[in-house]
């Protein structure tokens, strides 16, 4: 099965594990762009993390999203550099 090659739709960045699963972050941008979620799923483990940003006044929806984004991909990276599970086929 070629699942590196197929990124399930919505899917903005995929971290492969030690293990040789994969992290991926998703966006859900909601409620007219005032919040944003990025949540990281592992798909070895199952394991997951959702940042949840609210957009201040001072902020874009862009900043908002850029925030959520980093936070999500720092757990990505950590985790895939731990996580050991193997991904179910
Ligand atoms: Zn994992």
């Amino acid at each position: 099965m070629s699942s590196e090659t197929t990124w399930p739709a919505g899917v903005i960045a995929r971290y492969l594990t030690v293990g040789g699963a994969t992290v991926d972050i998703t966006l859900d941008i909601y409620d007219d762009d005032r919040y944003v979620d990025a949540t990281s799923t592992c798909t070895g483990c199952k394991d997951w993390e959702r940042q949840h940003q609210k957009r201040t006044a001072s902020q874009t929806s862009e900043d908002a999203r850029r925030r959520a984004e980093k936070d999500a991909t720092e757990w990505a990276q950590e985790h895939a550099e731990h996580c050991r599970a193997m991904p179910r086929t």
